[in-house]
């Protein structure tokens, strides 16, 4: 479907160039330039709305995936700070890789595993 879109719309850029470049020539009419504009302009617009389409039916999956990773309960991360720079970490840096929460540094980079720390 998409793909019939973009050849619809190419063919369309295609004839409209060769009307607007026909005018010119010296068998051209000036009555074929807004003939190959509008020709143009269509195929242009075919080729808006197919590539602007795909993005409002997808949405965004990546925002769900981050906010429900399921947290260990004693880990709060108010207070989570980096092991290696101290560095503080948002829920969107920790990511659940094979079953277990794995922290990202986006300040220095690091990664290690999750582990809590027993409050008492
Ligand atoms: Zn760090």
């Amino acid at each position: 479907m998409k793909a019939i879109a973009y050849i619809l719309s190419a063919i369309l850029i295609f004839f409209g160039v060769l009307f607007i470049w026909g005018a010119f020539s010296p068998e051209g009419k000036t009555g074929w330039i807004p003939v190959g504009i509008i020709s143009v302009a269509i195929g242009f617009a075919i080729i808006w709305f197919t590539s602007r389409r795909k993005p409002a039916i997808g949405g965004e999956p990546g925002t769900n995936v981050t906010l429900n990773v399921d947290l260990p309960g004693n880990v709060n991360l108010d207070t989570l700070k980096c092991k290696s720079c101290g560095g503080s970490l948002t829920p969107e840096n920790v990511k659940m890789v094979a079953g277990a929460p794995v922290v990202t540094c986006p300040y220095c980079n690091t990664t290690y595993q999750l582990t809590e720390e027993p409050k008492w």
